[in-house]
């Protein structure tokens, strides 16, 4: 079986969570300050707080960013559910804009006729690991005075062409960015995120959230040689990483950069193999941007059935995934009189195809996918 993802963990990784089990101290701690310094330092972000998810990223992201009760964010519909969740979080409502159809990413000439006066802030999403137009967005953003956060859930090791110079994702260049290490992602806690910002006070808010903005936290309480009582000056949340995953995350960190060097080896090879088929459109990287390919997508050719060749690769032992889904299609964010205004989000999703793309996979079994696929779509 060639599966769509799979982590990569070796003996650090075992070493470093059994370090932090006989230490005596489990949860958030020294493990995770010394992974948000690593973590900010390989970004080159000024602050970086560990969290939960990216999902809690995000959620705490929009609360600091002033998102709240009546508000509105806009964001794009075709990304993981999650994005738009947060947003519902906050009691606000997202507005979805339309993507561009070769990036996957916001449009940025939509986004301007969907700001109202209800807007509190932009989330756009690097997605697939492809970063977004943020030099178009955030110039809009600047001109209307809103907040930008990046959902970079996808995007660590991602890089950016900023002001001449290739930048990490996230340093960041919105106002905010949120980083998930899920096992689908191309570094893993297992569960995590990361939110990197240039705000020393919203980085102290997010510190404080994180923890039921605790006002003295736990750590400071037991390193301390004389008895204080913390208070709660608002209601906060426990979005804590524990120290055992910053433990793996220390060590993921370190393998990032080759990571994203064997998975973009991989996409140009999918890139190289397919290429002969022009019924099947591949995913396509703007000159200012470099994925980390988090997930490769490639379109099927009109007319056929996206279940069915999923199904026929499952059958050789293949797993896909279908393309990135809709929020507004899903009950819980339905937007029925808004739909139809998203046709690309929608054929996105119903054309896409993710194709298996890990750090182990050999050639191989790329070469096995691959005629898989021209099967499955019967292309020969
Ligand atoms: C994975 C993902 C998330 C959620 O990340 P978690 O760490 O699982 O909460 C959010 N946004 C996007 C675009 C994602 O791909």
């Amino acid at each position: 079986m060639i599966p769509i993802m799979r982590p990569v963990m070796g003996d650090a990784e075992e070493a470093a969570v059994l370090r932090v089990l006989r230490s005596g101290w489990i949860t958030q701690g020294a493990e995770v300050a010394a992974f948000e310094e690593a973590f900010a330092a390989q970004v080159g972000a000024p602050f970086a707080c560990a969290v939960s998810s990216c999902t809690t990223a995000l959620h705490l992201a929009l609360l600091v960013a002033g998102v709240g009760p009546g508000l509105e964010v806009i964001t794009a519909s075709h990304s993981f559910i999650a994005s738009a969740n947060a947003v519902r979080y906050c009691g606000a409502d997202p507005v979805f804009v339309d993507i561009e159809p070769h990036t996957f990413n916001m449009d940025p000439c939509l986004l301007e006729q969907a700001i109202t006066a209800r807007t509190a802030a932009i989330l756009c999403v690097h997605q697939m690991g492809m970063p977004c137009d943020l030099e178009a967005i955030l110039a809009i953003a600047a001109r209307h005075g809103l907040p930008v956060i990046e959902d970079a859930a996808c995007a660590a090791g991602s890089e950016i062409r900023w002001h001449d110079r290739w930048e990490p994702v996230g340093r960041p260049h919105g106002d905010i960015a949120c980083f998930s290490f899920h096992p689908r992602k191309v570094i893993s806690t297992g569960e995590g995120g990361m939110i990197t910002t240039a705000r020393p006070d919203w980085d102290e808010r997010f510190r404080r959230l994180r923890q039921h903005a605790m006002s003295i936290p736990d750590t400071r309480r037991h390193a301390a040689n004389t008895v204080s009582f913390e208070s709660y000056p608002e209601v906060g949340y426990n979005y804590r990483m524990t120290d055992i995953q910053a433990a793996l995350g220390r060590e993921q960190l370190k393998r990032l950069l080759d990571i994203v060097r064997v998975r973009r080896a991989r996409a140009a090879r999918y890139g190289a193999l397919l290429k002969t088929r022009p019924e099947l459109e591949l995913p396509h990287e703007p000159t200012w941007a470099r994925s980390n390919w988090q997930s490769f997508c490639v379109r099927l050719p009109a007319g056929i059935d996206q279940a069915a060749v999923m199904q026929g690769l499952l059958d050789e032992g293949i797993a896909t995934r279908r393309g990135i889904m809709c929020a507004h299609r899903e009950p819980a964010h339905g937007v029925p009189d808004r739909s139809a205004a998203l046709p690309v989000s929608e054929f996105a999703q119903d054309r896409g195809l993710l194709l298996p793309l890990h750090h182990t996979l050999t050639d191989e079994e790329q070469d096995h996918v691959v005629s898989a696929l021209v099967r499955a779509c019967a292309l020969d």
